[in-house]
């Protein structure tokens, strides 16, 4: 297997926000402006497809990346390299199954976990090497299955009464229990409940057996 990393940023096509893509994600959200943006499938294949070649070529050699921006469908500023999976805390490498994933890799050193999991048909259809998706998440809208856990509640003083109010972000407006007003959460602690996506690092494993749709009959 031969592994890609990636750390995308895209400008927002309506604020010009920055938005990290953490995964080869169908839409993504600015947490600025609150924009979905789509995400054009195309988009990623063009991507895996210079990265499956670099990749066999060895044009890019082990731990070796760069940086560059794409001025395209997006304005993306884009780190790519090559780099076998390893733990992002304790920087351990991880020897991730293919066959496995869908799975959760723990870090044998320091037990973070790593997300493998086998990256979505449009994906293998547009490039069939691409095999798994190693950390990041499939998509980066917050419905359903791998959203993000909800936030841990922080007590937070009723501005009239000082009553103290457990919140958990999952209302902006909340009535106090102890002296009924209705208490507007500030933009800091509503920033802390819901911290804006910040880049991450994810990484695609190509399967250097499996011949590229494209170059197929050249192969055969
Ligand atoms: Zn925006
Ligand atoms: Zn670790
Ligand atoms: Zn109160």
């Amino acid at each position: 297997m031969l592994y890609g990393v990636f750390e995308v940023n895209i400008k927002c096509p309506k604020c010009d926000g920055p938005v990290p893509l953490n995964g080869p994600w169908e839409v993504a959200h600015c947490d600025r402006c609150q924009a979905d943006i789509d995400i054009p499938h195309d988009y990623w294949i063009d991507i895996f497809k210079d990265t499956d070649e670099e990749l066999r070529t060895g044009e890019t050699a082990e731990g070796e990346g760069s940086n560059s921006q794409i001025f395209g469908t997006f304005h993306t500023t884009m780190m790519y390299g090559r780099l076998k999976p390893y733990c992002p805390e304790c920087k351990t490498e991880l020897d991730v199954d293919p066959a496995k994933a869908p799975y959760v890799h723990k870090c044998p050193k320091c037990d973070r976990d790593m997300p493998v999991v086998p990256v979505p048909d449009w994906v293998k259809e547009g490039i069939p090497p691409a095999t798994i998706l190693v950390g990041g998440t499939l998509q980066g809208k917050e419905e359903g299955g791998e959203g993000e856990a909800p936030a841990e509640p922080i007590a937070f003083s009723c501005i009239k009464c000082g009553g103290a109010l457990m919140v958990d972000g999952t209302e902006r407006v909340v009535p106090c229990e102890f002296c009924g007003v209705k208490v507007y959460l500030p933009d800091d602690l509503w920033l802390r409940l819901h911290p804006a996506k910040v880049k991450e690092r994810w990484r695609i494993g190509f399967d250097e057996k499996v011949p590229r749709s494209d170059l197929e009959d050249e192969e055969e």
